[in-house]
């Protein structure tokens, strides 16, 4: 079990393969943190993946106005 870094509550690991590498998206439902990990190593990919891992709902409200 993985906990937060920023509230220790669990959070859901969600594993993917993208480009030959091993992709782990950790994210927490009590404080909305997420972070990337490839290969066992912290990475920034919310910008490139953004679509992957689906946009919050509430921007997809603001922009629809
Ligand atoms: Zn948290």
């Amino acid at each position: 079990m993985v906990r937060c870094e920023v509230c220790n509550n669990e959070v859901v690991e969600i594993g993917m393969d993208v480009d030959g590498s091993r992709l782990l998206l950790r994210s927490c439902s009590v404080c909305d943190t997420r972070s990337w990990h490839r290969d066992g190593d912290e990475v920034d990919l919310e910008g490139v993946l953004h679509d992957i891992s689906a946009m919050p709902t509430r921007y997809r409200r603001s922009l629809s106005k």
